[in-house]
């Protein structure tokens, strides 16, 4: 099915084929987890349809043995299936809710990834540069510090656009223009608000 949709590379459909999305959904929607439909997790949050993970997996164009930073581990859901994709895998969480939730349930499934709880705008500078970097929600812009993370050929996955409309899903690679970056557009999207700083509790 993601197939027909225009999945063509074998290491993204076979990690998704691998990884047991169930596991990452509140038990209420466990019967629906294998159908190509996003859901809502804890904190209003939501975990992506099997084709916008795959889409924005493929979009990156990486070998395995690549090191990649997620922004946005919501469920963990995204950041196993870059595992699965034989990445070395990074994730930012601005909610401490879901970054515990995430933490146990890929601790339970064995999948090793180097999780933050922080704002995602900032990246991790002392694991730079990495070799794609991919946003699992909506930026209003490209964020500058996100850009300066990327390898020489690396690339940026990201939503662009404001939350009550679609999105344009774009590829940003350094370049020598004035903007230091080029990017490409992928087509469109929904994702929740990519926000600033870390939750603060009083906003939700
Ligand atoms: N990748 C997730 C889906 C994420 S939904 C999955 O596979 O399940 C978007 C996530 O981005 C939410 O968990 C939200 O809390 C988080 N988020 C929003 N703004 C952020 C920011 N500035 N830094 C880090 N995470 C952020």
């Amino acid at each position: 099915m993601l197939k027909e949709k225009g999945i063509f590379d074998n290491n993204v459909l076979q990690a998704i084929a691998n990884v047991p999305r169930h596991q990452f959904l509140d038990s209420s929607f466990e019967e629906f987890a294998y159908r190509d439909v996003a859901f809502p997790i804890r904190a209003k949050q939501t975990i992506s349809q099997p084709y916008t993970v795959a889409f924005q997996s493929q979009s990156l164009g990486l070998s395995r043995g690549s090191k990649v930073l997620e922004i946005g581990t919501g469920s963990g859901y995204q950041a196993a299936v870059l595992v699965e994709m034989g990445m070395k895998v990074f994730s930012i969480e601005r909610q401490k809710d879901l970054f515990n939730f995430s933490k146990s349930i890929l601790l339970k499934l064995g999948y090793n990834i180097t999780q933050k709880f922080g704002d995602g705008y900032k990246g991790i500078p002392s694991y730079a540069p990495f070799d794609g970097i991919i946003v699992t929600a909506a930026s209003p812009d490209i964020p500058g510090d996100l850009v300066e993370q990327l390898s020489p050929k690396g690339s940026l996955v990201i939503p662009i656009g404001y939350p009550e409309n679609d999105q344009v899903m774009k590829r940003i690679k350094k370049s020598n223009t004035v903007e230091g970056y080029e990017e490409e557009d992928l087509g469109s999207f929904r994702f929740v608000p990519m926000l600033k700083d870390i939750e603060s509790g009083d906003s939700f």
